[in-house]
């Protein structure tokens, strides 16, 4: 299914989440900017890339990768997959209006305005802030859970999935929350304006709806709009 589908969405909608089961229920290929970026800083086949070796300056550095960068290596793996006729589901990219603006016209060529599915998953910034401080991420398998969906007096101390011990990320800090939410409303958020602006269908989804619901939003979004699903 050659689609393109783009979950955007502040810290804690469930953009992980939605993008598995999108993934999954449509036969697409994930594609997280942040874990993409992981895989080719470690991986030794790289070493000497001039591009891989700046970036790995920044990650080693804790430091956000530039839009520039994050541009040109999202821009070439969208092209290989292009090149073998598969769709994408995105989740982390394009994050700023400047990546929008080069990615965009590449991937209309490539899918189709009709067949580029933005999904906006709103949650409240109360919503954020409690989903991300409950939330564990295991050490192993990087299988994600909020705590504040177990059962009361159920604590999970091992992943159910793979038996490795939890940990929190830095990332989901209360003060960096603050910080990835106000990111979020400043740079990301003035892409919509320009994908409407280019006619491209942005579809809002309430992000505070269980997982199912919201699953179903955005499937009844690809399924009524896209050109390439009958
Ligand atoms: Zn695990």
């Amino acid at each position: 299914m050659k689609i393109a589908v783009i979950i955007y969405g502040p810290p804690g909608s469930g953009k992980g989440t939605q993008a598995n089961l999108t993934a999954h229920e449509f036969g697409l290929i994930h594609f997280d900017t942040g874990r993409y970026w992981e895989s080719l800083v470690h991986d030794p086949k790289n070493a000497g890339d001039p591009t891989i070796e700046e970036a790995k300056k920044m990650f080693d550095a804790g430091i956000l990768i530039t839009p520039e960068l994050t541009l040109k290596i999202v821009r070439e793996w969208v092209e290989r997959i292009g090149n073998i006729n598969q769709g994408v589901v995105m989740s982390g990219s394009p994050r700023t209006l400047y990546e929008a603006e080069g990615l965009m016209p590449v991937m209309e060529k490539i899918f189709g305005k009709e067949n580029i599915f933005p999904i906006i998953l709103n949650v409240k910034p109360e919503t954020s802030i409690l989903r991300n401080s409950s939330r564990i991420i295991c050490d192993l398998c990087g299988n994600a859970i909020l705590k504040t969906l177990l059962p009361k007096g159920i604590d999970m101390p091992f992943c159910p999935i793979c038996g490795s011990s939890f940990r929190k990320r830095t990332l989901d800090k209360p003060e960096i929350i603050e910080v990835r939410l106000k990111e979020y409303k400043e740079r990301t958020v003035p892409i919509f304006e320009y994908l409407r602006n280019r006619g491209v269908r942005v579809h809002k989804i309430d992000g505070e709806l269980p997982p199912n619901e919201v699953f179903k939003q955005i499937s009844k979004a690809i399924t009524t709009f896209s050109d390439v699903i009958s």
